[in-house]
């Protein structure tokens, strides 16, 4: 008998949705993964559905940035509008959506900043508040879960907060949890438009070299109340999936991100690979090292290959 068996059910999937365009605009990084218009994304969300994948989690391009991230808690901005659609066209299918406001700040960082000199200061507070904004406007269009990709301290409990106070209890919380800052985002920042205009994320992302800051990153966002940890990136971190499995023995959830994405399609393309063959062995070994959701941008084709 094989231990670990994959099926249709582990996996979710990544979609952006572009306010400015009317038409899908492929990823030049990422072989395979498109922009969507909000005219075609319900559509696409029907799709994944109906190859029996349970999720989809999105990422929102605004039409318009600026220093207070507006767009990411306007009632009518992209994200809210896009779990409207899809709400509206398939409302079992679970509808989680990215909390963070890079992509909405001109600046591309993850939260309110302040420039001292070369340094970038990330205000934490002042970016919980936003946060909190942008999940309870994201829960009011109809959002299942939220899941805050920032990193800012305290920000579970204070969304928890606001999600319950407001007669959202059932919303639940996917905590980034445990997110290094990694080479491997790199691709990702061409899909979601988001590259940081000045200095890094290294303030607030974490160290590859740390693991015991991870576990304990894990634990002050489960003490707040998060229903679900994810790890970030996946493969060269299956360690730590490992290690919060065990220690927690909560919803355990990795993103297999961007740059891990297109190393196995760029080497697949030149025929250096099995795509296929070495797709099933990656998701295999994540989901042995204690994954219960996998998020992944193979997730259609994997339900395609593997069926429910
Ligand atoms: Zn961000």
């Amino acid at each position: 008998m094989r231990e670990t068996k994959l099926s249709a059910h582990d996996f979710v999937l990544p979609l952006f949705v572009s306010a400015k365009i009317a038409q899908r605009q492929p990823v030049a990084s990422m072989a395979g993964v498109f922009q969507f218009s909000l005219r075609e994304v319900a559509e696409e969300a029907a799709r994944a559905q109906d190859l029996g994948l349970p999720a989809v989690l999105l990422f929102g391009i605004p039409a318009h940035k600026d220093e207070i991230a507006t767009d990411a808690y306007a009632e009518d901005g992209i994200v809210q509008q896009t779990v409207r659609a899809i709400k509206a066209r398939c409302p079992e299918l679970v509808t989680i959506t990215d909390v963070c406001l890079c992509e909405y700040m001109s600046h591309g960082h993850c939260g309110v900043t302040r420039l001292d000199g070369d340094h970038v200061h990330v205000l934490n507070d002042e970016s919980v508040e936003l946060l909190v904004k942008t999940a309870l406007s994201h829960a009011q269009a109809g959002a299942d879960m939220v899941a805050p990709s920032d990193m800012m301290d305290g920000r579970i409990g204070a969304i928890r907060e606001a999600l319950d106070a407001n007669g959202f209890q059932e919303t639940g919380i996917i905590s980034y949890a445990a997110k290094f800052a990694s080479a491997f985002y790199g691709p990702f920042r061409e899909a979601a438009e988001s590259p940081p205009q000045f200095g890094d994320r290294r303030s607030y992302q974490m160290d590859c070299a740390n693991a015991d800051e991870a576990l304990r990153e894990v634990a002050l966002d489960v003490e707040e109340g998060a229903d679900i940890i994810m790890v970030k990136p996946a493969l060269p971190y299956l360690d730590i999936l490992w290690r919060v499995r065990e220690r927690f023995g909560k919803p355990t959830a990795v993103y297999h991100v961007s740059g891990e994405y297109a190393m196995v399609k760029a080497a697949a393309e030149k025929g250096y690979l099995d795509e296929r063959a070495a797709v099933l062995e990656i998701m295999t070994s994540l989901k042995r090292a204690g994954a219960d959701i996998i998020i992944t941008y193979w997730a259609r084709e994997l339900a395609e290959w593997i069926g429910n």
